[in-house]
């Protein structure tokens, strides 16, 4: 709550500040007549006016002549003029646009644009050509116009500065241009997935092959993706192919971009060539840092509205969240690198003003969240990962907000922290919707609690989602997925522990003789697509293994025709999701584990008798040969079977599709992440050799 009241204070004083009309300059071409107006202003600079400032705006001593005293005005006013390419009357108003604002920022002075267009005109009828005057050392009466040739070199120099600025944000504007194309692409994909068009076009050659070598492939052949690779204390999460492409179009735009003419042309811009060139880069990738904050924020919420429209899962998302801040890390390396060299000499002293130091800052933070956020940390510290995570972000966008109050494009982070708050809002109407319900928890299965509570009337539910579930307690805030399932009123999460919250509430619950009531909240429901996923395919093949049981079990309950193969460790796992297997009424293949027994067939209601468990139990151990083992032994009436063992997942997973008379599979999957990856390469291998349309659907995530 506190988090929320934070957000709405911040999300609350930007907005007052935008709309209270509060300094927030540029972003796009909002530069048009600076450089002609900086140039002359260096220009005026040769020349001295018999007029004393009023003294009373920041830089009166200077800009007082050139915003207040006529003669002053009508020389800058005129070689702006002159000097600009453009000689149209909207490019003029744009220079007398740029005097206003400047004059009022730093002078005394305050008048409307009309001011300086009226002085303009009038400086006209006064101008003496500078040749003319005798002596250009007094003080000047008349208006008049510096030596352009000499100014030219710096006039390119500010076209290749301002160019630079408008560069980044157009740059910017291409790089959410780009995740836009993807998303418009990716929910046309999905438009089909949800409809049975995309059914009829999987069947056709080029659909194949877009599957095997770009949809469902891990990044290299019989590869990881569920998986972590690497070792125990540097490890991490490959994309998979089609992430990977998308990844590599992104680096191909950033280095393009990071490459595209700087205008620079050896121009003189406060400097020599070579500093120019060091700010032009800083400049360009600062603004192009700043233009991915918002896509950061929109890509790691809970409540993006795109997940719904791309079909994409959270954890995909969450991958676009990592690839876009590793990027923007570099943009802000670069920018603080060439900066840094820029200001060489004159660094500590820089140090002191407030923009320079929250840069600095910034930088600092930006390599901290990245540090902290490598997947070991993760994966051993979730929980603290997340919380210094977010703790670190908010310090940063303070600081790049002081870093930019007064150079411009904020609107970036503006934009960044309404998602944020929007993001934030939900998630608090969610859970202040669901409120602290008593909840009854209790053991199903070695390792495995179920969390039971009566469903809202509100709660939308479909198979497959989840919900972040919330313990009360002392970390009270502390929440986790879950898949949520329907069982009859009840909303219920079947929980496998884990080393941190989950083990907490087991071992309350032991301590409890295996039953407890507890309040809970669950926030959401949460779920990447909406619809039932499957209906549109004439059969279904869906695969479970260890906690990815009661989602595919939902989905399962709800085909008509087709074949669930669960992979559990023991008869009593599967015991344990009783009410979610009793709705289920397609063929079901069990193959245990971690128990022996003699293959056999049954009804779902036989699994729940004691006497079958006990023609199951382990007596039989290891008598049966391996053939034996997988022998389908189903009857008419039966529609389970169960083996003993690991099954050999290729040849399963061949035999379900070719052996269906079926001509469209949808296969969805969710289990342990080795058995996944196994899944996706099998389904990669085959996928062009099947003569079906074949889909499939990862249920499973990891972030
Ligand atoms: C969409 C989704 C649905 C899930 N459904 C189920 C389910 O039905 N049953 C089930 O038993 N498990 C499910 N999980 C996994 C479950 O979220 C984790 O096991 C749980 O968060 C572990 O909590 P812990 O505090 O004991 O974790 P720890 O022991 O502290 O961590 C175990 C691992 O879980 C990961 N993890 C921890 N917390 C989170 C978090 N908040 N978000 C994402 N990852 C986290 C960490 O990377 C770590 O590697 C699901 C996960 C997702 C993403």
């Amino acid at each position: 709550m506190n988090g929320f009241i934070q957000w709405s204070t911040l999300v609350l004083a930007l907005v007052h500040k935008c709309y209270a009309g509060a300094y927030i300059p540029s972003t796009i071409a909002n530069n048009k007549g600076s450089a002609e107006y900086w140039t002359c202003d260096t220009g005026v600079d040769l020349f001295t006016f018999d007029y004393i400032p009023l003294g009373l705006g920041p830089y009166s001593e200077y800009y007082d002549a050139i915003c207040g005293y006529p003669p002053a005005i009508g020389t800058i006013l005129i070689c702006s003029v002159e000097l600009a390419y453009d000689k149209s009357e909207e490019y003029h108003e744009l220079i007398f646009k740029t005097a206003t604002s400047s004059c009022d920022q730093y002078s005394s002075y305050h008048y409307e644009w009309t001011y300086y267009k009226e002085q303009y005109e009038n400086a006209t009828k006064y101008y003496q050509p500078l040749d003319e005057i005798a002596n250009i050392s007094l003080p000047l009466y008349a208006p008049t116009s510096p030596n352009l040739t000499s100014l030219e070199l710096e006039y390119k120099g500010y076209r290749g500065y301002y160019f630079d600025l408008d560069s980044g944000t157009w740059f910017s504007v291409g790089i959410c241009g780009y995740f836009l194309l993807l998303i418009v692409i990716s929910a046309i994909h999905n438009f089909f997935r949800q409809t049975s068009i995309a059914r009829s076009i999987n069947n056709s050659k080029f659909s194949k092959l877009c599957q095997k070598y770009i949809i469902f492939p891990t990044l290299f052949p019989n590869g990881k993706f569920a998986q972590e690779c690497g070792w125990t204390y540097f490890s991490g999460l490959f994309p998979n192919r089609i992430q990977f492409i998308t990844d590599v179009f992104l680096f191909g735009l950033q280095i393009a971009f990071y490459c595209v003419s700087y205008e620079y042309k050896g121009t003189w811009w406060f400097g020599s060539p070579e500093h120019a060139w060091q700010r032009f880069v800083a400049d360009r990738t600062g603004i192009m840092a700043f233009g991915k904050i918002p896509l950061l924020v929109l890509f790691a919420g809970r409540n993006n509205f795109l997940l719904f429209i791309t079909g994409w899962s959270y954890s995909t998302f969450l991958h676009f969240h990592k690839v876009v801040a590793c990027w923007m890390a570099l943009d802000t390396l670069i920018h603080s690198v060439a900066y840094t060299i820029n200001s060489l000499g004159y660094y500590v002293l820089y140090l002191q003003d407030t923009y320079f130091a929250c840069g600095v800052a910034a930088t600092v933070l930006c390599g901290v969240i990245l540090l902290q956020a490598m997947h070991p940390f993760r994966k051993f510290f979730y929980e603290y990962f997340l919380v210094i995570h977010v703790v670190l972000a908010i310090c940063f966008l303070i600081m790049c907000w002081y870093h930019c109050r007064e150079l411009g494009w904020l609107e970036w982070l503006i934009a960044a922290c309404c998602v944020w708050f929007f993001d934030r809002l939900i998630r608090i109407i969610r859970m202040s919707a669901f409120g602290w319900r008593t909840a009854t928890l209790t053991v199903v299965d070695d390792q495995l609690m179920k969390v039971e509570v009566p469903k809202p009337a509100w709660w939308y539910h479909s198979p497959g989602t989840y919900s972040y579930v919330y313990f009360a307690g002392w970390i009270f805030w502390e929440n986790h997925p879950f898949t949520t399932v329907l069982e009859g009123d009840n909303l219920c999460a079947y929980i496998r522990v884990k080393r941190g919250v989950t083990y907490r509430m087991w071992n309350r619950l032991i301590a409890n003789n295996n039953k407890l009531q507890c309040k809970v909240c669950f926030e959401g429901p949460y779920s990447n697509g909406g619809s039932p996923k499957l209906n549109k395919y004439e059969e279904a093949l869906l695969i479970a293994g260890g906690s990815g049981a009661p989602g595919i079990l939902e989905n399962a309950a709800k085909a008509t025709k087709g074949k669930m193969i669960w992979v559990a460790q023991s008869l009593q796992t599967v015991k344990a999701y009783q009410p979610l297997l009793e709705k289920v009424n397609i063929e079901i293949e069990i193959y245990l584990t971690k128990q022996d027994g003699s293959n056999r067939a049954c009804t779902v209601q036989d699994l729940f008798i004691g006497s079958e468990s006990e023609n199951l139990s382990t007596e039989s151990s290891g008598k049966e040969s391996d053939s034996d083992k997988n022998v389908e032994l189903k009857g008419d009436l039966n529609n389970v079977s169960i083996s003993f063992g690991r099954p050999n997942l290729d040849e399963l997973i061949n035999a379900s599709v070719n052996n269906s008379s079926a001509k469209s599979i949808g296969i969805m999957a969710c289990g342990p992440p080795v058995m996944m990856d196994d899944i996706r390469n099998i389904i990669t291998k085959n996928v062009t050799i099947w003569d079906k349309s074949v889909d499939f659907f990862d249920e499973f995530q990891i972030w």
